[in-house]
């Protein structure tokens, strides 16, 4: 049950007390939602707030997003990059493909490039295991980086 929270435990807002009744640490229900134990009462974090605004405002920016919910930008973002926010079908172009600039709505690249970086990926780790691997951002790390590759 943890897992799936761990990506966004950086700095983010998750209720910690009923907005209602105060009751402590209510019950996590997936994809940013909470509900009090005690009333029923349901709350959203960070993630949770986002995707709800983008549910009812499709083709919002990243800005816009950021003004109207007050998550900062760099928040929304890491959002995207996580590719926990899959941004909701019909909307706008929200996020732009790292190299060729492609409308995509999650993660950093179109599909194509996706598969293009993925082989590439898959390439230099074959050939050069232990020695460079710069380029590919989080690759680089060392040990954090290595922790979050969790799939
Ligand atoms: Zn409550
Ligand atoms: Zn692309």
């Amino acid at each position: 049950m943890e897992e799936d929270r761990t990506l966004l435990m950086r700095n983010i807002h998750i209720p910690r007390t009923c907005e209602k009744c105060g009751k402590a640490n209510p019950e996590y229900k997936g994809v940013g939602e909470y509900k009090c134990s005690e009333c029923g009462y349901i709350m959203y974090d960070d993630f949770g707030i986002v995707r709800n605004y983008l549910e009812v405002h499709k083709g919002a920016t990243q800005s816009e997003v950021s003004k109207a919910t007050g998550v900062p930008m760099e928040t929304i973002r890491q959002f995207l990059r996580d590719e926990r926010l899959e941004i909701v079908a019909g909307s706008g172009v929200f996020m732009s493909c790292e190299i060729c600039r492609a409308p995509i709505r999650s993660g950093r690249y179109c599909p194509n490039c996706a598969k293009a970086v993925e082989e590439r990926k898959k390439a230099e780790h074959a050939s050069s295991h232990k020695s460079t691997m710069q380029g590919f951002g989080q690759a680089n790390k060392g040990a954090s980086g290595a922790k979050r590759f969790t799939r």
